[in-house]
């Protein structure tokens, strides 16, 4: 699942990299256009040296788009690849056309960079763009020969305004980047419902700085609660149905491998449960259901799940518990069954279960829906052995 998401990611940034393409290029034309407008008088110098780069970015920015479908299904690299370029070809044009005392305009489109690399493509790509910006500034502010003529901007100016754009810069890896982490936990918080665990590991919805992102992963997981509840639980019993059940099995059985422990199962039916419905009607057969279902979930703990698989048939799953456990609980919950009287509105009606019981070790090399069948299989010896009983 994982890979399934960072692939569709890939497809997302090598999209994000095809539209950006007319924005890099207008970009571009926007600061050859000031350059023409307001660059220094020295056309004749400037001019050979900025178109130059100019055209060298603008072949890079169209090449690059077509070499980024090949790049995202290798691993990426064209995004650092291109972003570089950007602040490489600001820095070039403002060395190249710039007054030497005018360095500090290229943080200006750096900053655009640098919060969209970190945007799309994460916190380390952003830190790599700060950086390179930085040290581009300050070799065209302080270390490379002065292009054009002109006195060039002060030490404190250089210092004070590179800590500025490393602060301004530290805001937005630190917002852009928290975000996408977030957005892609929430993906894979939609992408398991979707898969259809309604029991998602991932917690979205509580962070530590909310926004409206925040918001919208506790209305997502609002909406995945009020999906469980109604597509997991039988509406009769309202117990857990079959999906939910086996949903719940997988889970169990994540952890009793994780931690090495059992998990049991119960398979259980009403004995002769069809003559209540001939005798008494199938509203009476309904209201047994819902209050055998009662005590089935009164003698769980909060932990063990109960479900009803349909008909008079329900399974209970006992998380780390052993053969004794198990046994004592099934025997329990017989005899409580035995001493009820049931449809006590109508007259009480005496009721007794067959149960099954099969347990297992999480690092068994069987699958949860076996250990279903091994609990069904002993529930119909359980019957066959003459009922009210149980067969482990
Ligand atoms: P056995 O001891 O072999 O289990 O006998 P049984 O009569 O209980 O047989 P079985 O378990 O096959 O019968 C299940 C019955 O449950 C058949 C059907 O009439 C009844 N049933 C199934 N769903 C419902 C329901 O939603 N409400 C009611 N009232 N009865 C149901
Ligand atoms: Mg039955």
């Amino acid at each position: 699942m994982v890979v399934a998401l960072s692939h569709d990611r890939l497809a997302l940034r090598r999209d994000a990299m095809r539209w950006q393409r007319p924005i890099r290029l207008a970009i571009l034309v926007a600061i050859v256009g000031l350059a023409v407008l307001f660059g220094t008088e020295d056309r004749a110098r400037t001019a050979p040296m900025a178109l130059g780069i100019a055209v060298a970015y603008a072949a890079l920015v169209l090449f690059g788009a077509s070499a980024a479908g090949r790049e995202a299904a290798r691993g990426a690299r064209w995004p650092a690849i291109q972003v570089s370029a950007d602040l490489l070809a600001v820095a070039g044009l403002v060395w190249s056309a710039g007054d030497p005392s005018e360095a500090a305009l290229m943080l200006v489109p750096a900053l655009l960079v640098v919060q969209l690399g970190a945007y799309y493509h994460g916190r380390s790509l952003g830190i790599w763009c700060a950086g390179l910006a930085t040290v581009a500034y300050v070799l065209v502010a302080r270390v490379l020969p002065a292009w054009m003529p002109g006195p060039r901007e002060s030490m404190r100016h250089t210092v004070l305004t590179a800590a500025m754009f490393a602060r301004v810069s530290v805001v937005l890896i630190v917002a852009h980047a928290g975000f996408r982490a977030r957005m892609d936990r929430l993906r894979l918080f939609c992408r398991l419902v979707e898969e259809g665990d309604l029991a998602p590991t991932v917690h979205v919805g509580a962070d530590r700085r909310p926004d409206d992102l925040t918001l919208l992963a506790q209305s997502f997981d609002a909406m995945r609660t009020r999906l469980a509840e109604q597509i997991g639980t039988d509406p009769l019993t309202l117990c857990l149905n079959r999906r939910a059940l086996e949903t719940r099995l997988r889970t169990e059985w994540r952890q009793a491998k994780r931690r090495g422990t059992t998990v049991a199962v119960l398979a259980i039916d009403i004995d002769h449960f069809k003559q209540i419905n001939d005798t008494r009607g199938h509203p009476v057969g309904d209201v047994v259901l819902q209050e055998i279902a009662g005590i089935f979930k009164s003698t769980a703990r909060d932990t063990d799940a109960v479900a009803r698989l349909g008909g008079d048939e329900f399974v209970v799953v006992l998380p780390d518990t052993g053969w004794q456990g198990a046994l004592t609980f099934a025997e329990r919950m017989r005899r409580k069954v035995e001493d009820f009287a049931f449809g006590a509105d109508t007259g009480a009606i005496r009721l007794t279960i067959s149960v099954g019981v099969a347990l297992a070790r999480g690092t068994d090399p069987i699958s949860p829906d076996v250990l279903l069948q091994e609990a069904d299989r002993s529930l119909y010896k359980a019957k066959s052995g003459g009922r009210n009983r149980i067969f482990a």
